[in-house]
């Protein structure tokens, strides 16, 4: 049986202080209850460490949104898996679609970033989505298979067990748009087929997809009911207290 995974992608928001009072706000609501549910939080790396002590004997766990290639050297203002590690980060998003289109990060990149996830002990959340314009020129999933395939080349299978896909339609990011359930649910299921055929069908089974674009409480209950969905990465909606858990309790 798969867990549902409930992950929060601060993206460059909150200051120290508005972080630790999310974080206590998230802590106070949420109690011990998601007994089903994974909760993960991406805060900004200058709130990691704080983040990290703030959550202890909580059942939220700790992630980054990225992390450089390379363990250390002369790569200024770069941060390396050894040292998310260090500030107690279990996860890493990497492959955003802001990632990709804002800094250029490629189908390369991504692969030799989940490669030293993996060597980390870190555990990735790799992102996969179409824009507008390949899902209107029928290209979506041309544009899926080839993320997935060049983003996971030369990894094994061992690893896969670690990975959590976040499926995110650029067009569905921050725009309010978000993709109906059989529209998810299609992508979903095309995902967790391709892993099938790249590993096998017991990885498929087990694999966490998340799906990611304007979840919010209202319209999280039809996206996680989906039967290949099994999660959410929420960018706006996490930023407040009410609405995050508001969308963990729906899960749970
Ligand atoms: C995201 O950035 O991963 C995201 C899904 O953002 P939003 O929920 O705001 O669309």
């Amino acid at each position: 049986m798969r867990r549902t995974v409930i992950a929060g992608n601060w993206k460059m928001n909150k200051d120290l202080s508005e972080a630790i009072k999310l974080i206590s706000e998230i802590k106070s609501n949420i109690g011990n209850k998601p007994e089903n549910v994974d909760v993960i939080i991406f805060p900004p790396y200058i709130a990691l460490e704080t983040a990290s002590t703030l959550i202890k004997g909580t059942p939220i766990k700790l992630g980054a949104q990225n992390m450089h290639q390379e363990s250390s050297g002369a790569f200024t203002a770069e941060i390396s898996a050894p040292m998310l590690k260090s500030v107690g980060c279990e996860y890493v998003i990497l492959g955003h679609s802001e990632r990709r289109s804002i800094f250029g990060e490629t189908d390369e990149l991504i692969n030799t970033k989940l490669k030293k996830a993996f060597a980390e002990n870190l555990k990735p959340v790799f992102c996969i989505g179409e824009t507008l314009e390949q899902r209107e020129a029928g290209i979506m999933k041309d544009i899926i298979k080839n993320q997935v395939e060049k983003g996971l080349s030369g990894i094994p299978e061992t690893d896969i067990d670690n990975l959590i896909i976040a499926y995110e339609p650029v067009w569905a990011i921050g725009t309010g748009k978000t993709a109906t359930p059989e529209q998810a649910e299609e992508v979903h299921l095309f995902i967790r087929n391709l892993i099938a055929d790249l590993y096998s069908t017991e990885t498929a089974e087990n694999i966490v997809i998340q799906y990611g674009g304007s979840v919010k409480p209202a319209n999280a209950e039809l996206l996680l009911t989906q039967p290949d969905i099994d999660g959410a990465l929420i960018g706006g909606a996490c930023l407040k207290a009410d609405s995050f858990t508001a969308i963990i309790n729906t899960a749970n």
